[in-house]
């Protein structure tokens, strides 16, 4: 597989670099390498030599700090991940749905929102405490991380509401999908510690599609919700298109 200076770069420092630029300094550094051995005749990392040219070469990094690399993933991994449930959180899915929206501009690709809520939550809260509650939400992340497809992205939007984006998929194919979502939620079984009781619960949930519905990140989100609106309205454990709405009812999500 063919890398990008950008992402070999991407590596060692956190530099926004275009792939031109990223491919002039990728040499430069090696060849600044070669020069710091000849003038201290001794090896020198490709790490110092970068820390080095970026700092009193060409200026571009001022206070560098020195982390190890599985900290620095760890952090950042925070930065994006959801802590209760581990999904990817709203920031970073507001991002994905720019890129996502910016690849439709450019080219004829379609895909579709779900936006899903878990139904009476707060009443399974009441009645079994919030850590069951952290659990339960921990295992609907699962299962969507799970039996979503591969090029799907799930984030936790908050509280016991979360978000599937299906890539390349039409309305149509996106509520088959939720569907299933929804059904493989409303068969498990949820044990309660400490007591022979089991629980089920169901979702409700709302799709929009781009561009037929939305034409950026906020008006797709608005649509998927007042879907998911209507499916509470009509009774909850269903998925309802945005485009099945029979007379608009307006909400609003900010992201
Ligand atoms: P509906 O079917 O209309 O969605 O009803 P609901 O009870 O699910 O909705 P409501 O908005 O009334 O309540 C959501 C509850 O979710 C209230 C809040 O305390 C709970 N909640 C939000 N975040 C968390 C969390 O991280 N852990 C737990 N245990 N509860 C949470
Ligand atoms: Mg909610
Ligand atoms: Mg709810």
């Amino acid at each position: 597989m063919k890398r990008s200076f950008k992402t070999l770069l991407s590596q060692f420092c956190s530099l926004t670099l275009s792939e031109e630029e990223a491919e002039q300094h990728w040499y430069s550094i090696l060849s600044h390498q070669k020069q710091l051995e000849e003038a201290l005749s001794r090896p020198v990392g490709f790490t110092v030599a970068l820390a080095d040219y970026f700092m009193n070469r060409v200026r571009k990094i001022r206070g560098p700090v020195l982390i190890e690399r599985d900290q620095y993933r760890r952090t950042q991994d925070c930065a994006i991940r959801d802590s209760l449930t581990g999904l990817y959180n709203r920031r970073f899915l507001k991002d994905y749905l720019e890129k996502e929206f910016d690849k439709s501009r450019r080219y004829p690709l379609a895909f579709s929102l779900l936006f899903l809520d878990v139904d009476h939550f707060k009443r399974l809260n009441d009645k079994w405490g919030h850590l069951v509650g952290d659990r339960v939400l921990q295992r609907i992340a699962k299962i969507l991380s799970c039996y979503s497809r591969g090029a799907d992205l799930v984030a936790r939007f908050g509280g016991e509401e979360f978000v599937v984006v299906m890539s390349q998929t039409l309305g149509r194919v996106a509520m088959e999908v939720a569907d299933r979502l929804r059904v493989h939620i409303k068969t498990q079984e949820f044990l309660i510690p400490g007591s022979k009781e089991i629980v089920h619960v169901t979702v409700s949930g709302g799709i929009a599609t781009c561009p037929s519905d939305a034409l950026d990140a906020d008006e797709l989100l608005r649509q998927a919700d007042e879907a998911l609106y209507m499916a509470k309205e009509e009774g909850r454990n269903r998925i309802i298109h945005h485009r099945d709405i029979p007379q608009k009812t307006h909400r609003c999500v900010n992201m």
